[in-house]
């Protein structure tokens, strides 16, 4: 059947199964003894209402309620979302509402167990913690005050491994870290190899930070030093290309780790002065500085497109709206969240980062009948993004006019410049939007659907053949519709292949796995080229794909300018979450 669709009829919400039961599971207020306590309507007007108390904090602020009716619309009409620690803990006792962090790991005992403690609070709210273990000392190296040796950066992560594990977030999901490692740590052989055949890790992404020297020395095929954090002394030096091939090798092997490009990001970095940027979030979409949070929206594309006469566009006036309503939205939350630490409160306070960004992107493009993979796909994705960037912006200065723009920004790369007088020193990320796009009933982020019909195992042990909804409405219209037909598509999850479907049906109906790694690639770099943060996308690979393949991913990656890169190649992690064969 259908995956059915959320819909309001006369004011009220319709909502559909899947929607339903994420919202029960992991949204909706519960008692003591897990009966809840809220209806979806409910948590929509906690979310707002609170949020909209912040139009009270300025003199010339919206007045709250007229504020809070018009939040509760976009969010009960599917078309805005904020990341799932608002929609949880907004007007909760716990009141946290940010999804990402960056914490400072220094090189101390004192400076690792505070980091690890800050995290457990931080996954407690559901936020998810990136720590950069370049400044910890390598292993091996003398310790001061007792003439041991240090045990190293990787050895440490098992320790914020096991906090993770511990702390469930409020009962139900693990929390999530990513740690980077700068590729001229003596310790980066050791860190790249950290995942292969070990659990211990498993509450971990992992990156490598390059720099664009090292890319230099890969491509010259010399060597590059590595450099002791404590002093920045040279303790030896490394094949840059051997280096780089062990990661890809690793990375080919189950997906791990990643790879991001330092020195890019800090070239969009807008407050150099305050500090280089170490790390990002768990899913890598966004660069912080430590210390720093930062609370995401996403606005469901899906929800743009309107027909004229049998022709699909892009209803930009409405875009608009969402764009400006949206970064209204994200300013206030930032009033509204209660931070786990003085020192992130007032990091965040300065910058006042916010990220929105897109879900549906995918849905957006079978609508408009134009393929993910083509040029008139990722021309859109400019086009899309350059507008919700500029409005995004606009909207940031418009409110700065009333409520002053971030404090830092006389220490910013804005400082003085009266056309980028922003509220906020970022305004767009694109989040991967695991949880918000199924709960707005769309694909995800800006990826490729995965599969048009597949088989889910419900709890029961029962399963149900789901048909992505557009793909229905239009095999009825064309006349191809069968269940037969539909069950046969969740074999392989796509239609390339199918001859008995029509030509320029197949053509735009893609899959994740119909579209080449390039066309994965040259799309994340259309979006980065409009967004102030860094872009979640997995590049997929088919389970044959070599080495030299993903090798080529990532230096397309560094050329065209992302800000890094994760590939998975299908079949190479043992619990792989969305397999074809066996999917969710
Ligand atoms: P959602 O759809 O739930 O809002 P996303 O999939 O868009 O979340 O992820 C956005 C960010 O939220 C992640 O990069 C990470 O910082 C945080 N996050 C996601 N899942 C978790 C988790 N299980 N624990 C902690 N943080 C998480």
């Amino acid at each position: 059947e259908a995956e059915e669709t959320n819909m309001k009829e006369n004011g009220k919400l319709n909502i559909s199964g899947n929607t339903r039961t994420v919202l029960e599971r992991r949204y909706l207020r519960k008692a003591l003894d897990g009966t809840l306590q809220e209806t979806p309507e409910g948590l929509f007007r906690r979310v707002a209402t609170h949020i909209a108390e912040a139009e009270g904090f300025y003199e010339d602020g919206l007045d709250p309620s007229a504020v809070a009716d018009a939040f509760y619309g976009v969010m009960t009409d599917f078309r805005f979302l904020p990341n799932s620690p608002t929609l949880m803990n907004a007007g909760n006792e716990l009141g946290q509402l940010a999804a990402c962090f960056v914490l400072p790991v220094d090189d101390s005992l004192d400076g690792i167990f505070d980091a690890v403690k800050n995290a457990a609070l931080i996954h407690k709210s559901g936020g998810g913690t990136g720590f950069s273990f370049s400044r910890l000392r390598a292993k091996d190296c003398r310790v001061g005050s007792t003439g041991g040796v240090a045990s190293g950066p990787v050895s440490f992560m098992k320790i914020f491994n096991t906090a993770t594990e511990q702390v469930k977030q409020g009962g139900t999901r693990r929390g999530a870290n990513m740690a980077i490692l700068r590729v001229d740590h003596p310790d980066v052989l050791e860190f790249i190899q950290c995942k292969s055949d070990n659990e211990a890790l498993n509450n971990f992404n992992i990156s490598v930070g390059v720099t664009d020297a090292f890319m230099q020395a890969v491509r010259e095929g010399g060597d590059y030093d590595l450099i002791d954090p404590r002093n920045g002394e040279t303790r030896g030096s490394l094949n840059a290309r051997e280096v780089y091939e062990t990661l890809i090798h690793q990375a080919w092997f189950n997906g791990d780790p990643g790879i991001i490009f330092l020195d890019r990001i800090n070239r969009d970095n807008p407050t150099p002065a305050l500090g280089e940027i170490e790390s990002t979030n768990p899913c890598g979409e966004q660069p912080l500085l430590p210390m720093e949070a930062c609370n995401l929206g996403s606005i469901n594309l899906s929800k743009c497109v309107v027909t004229d006469g049998g022709k699909a566009r892009i209803d930009f006036d409405s875009l608009k709206e969402i764009v400006w309503l949206a970064v209204r939205f994200l300013d206030d939350t930032i009033e509204m969240s209660r931070y786990p630490l003085d020192e992130i409160d007032q990091m965040v306070k300065g910058n006042r980062k916010i990220g929105l960004g897109v879900m549906g992107f995918a849905d957006l493009l079978y609508m408009m009948g134009v393929p993910y993979n083509s040029d008139e796909a990722v021309g859109l994705a400019e086009k899309v993004m350059g507008f919700v960037q500029t409005e995004a912006h606009e909207a940031s200065r418009h409110l700065a006019v009333s409520r002053g723009p971030f404090p830092n920004i006389g220490k910013s790369v804005f400082k003085g410049d009266e056309n980028r007088a922003y509220r906020n020193a970022t305004c767009t990320t694109i989040a991967p939007t695991g949880t918000l796009s199924i709960l707005a009933g769309c694909s995800s982020g800006i990826e490729p659907v995965f599969a048009l019909s597949y088989v889910r195992r419900v709890m029961d042990g029962d399963e149900l053949l789901e048909v992505n909804p557009l793909f229905e409405t239009m095999a009825k219209e064309r006349g191809f519709y069968s269940k037969a037909l539909m069950a046969r598509i969740a074999e392989t999850g796509t239609i390339a292949h199918m001859e008995e479907i029509p030509e320029d049906v197949r053509r735009v109906f893609v899959t994740a796995h119909d579209v080449s790694p390039e066309w994965h690639v040259r799309m994340q770099a259309a979006f980065q080229n409009h967004t102030d943060n860094a872009v979640s996308k997995t590049v997929n690979l088919p389970r044959e794909a070599t080495a030299d393949d993903v090798q080529s991913i990532y230096d397309m990656a560094f050329d065209l300018c992302c800000k890094g890169v994760t590939i998975y190649r299908d079949g190479s992690k043992q619990n792989q979450v969305l397999s074809v064969a066996e999917k969710k």
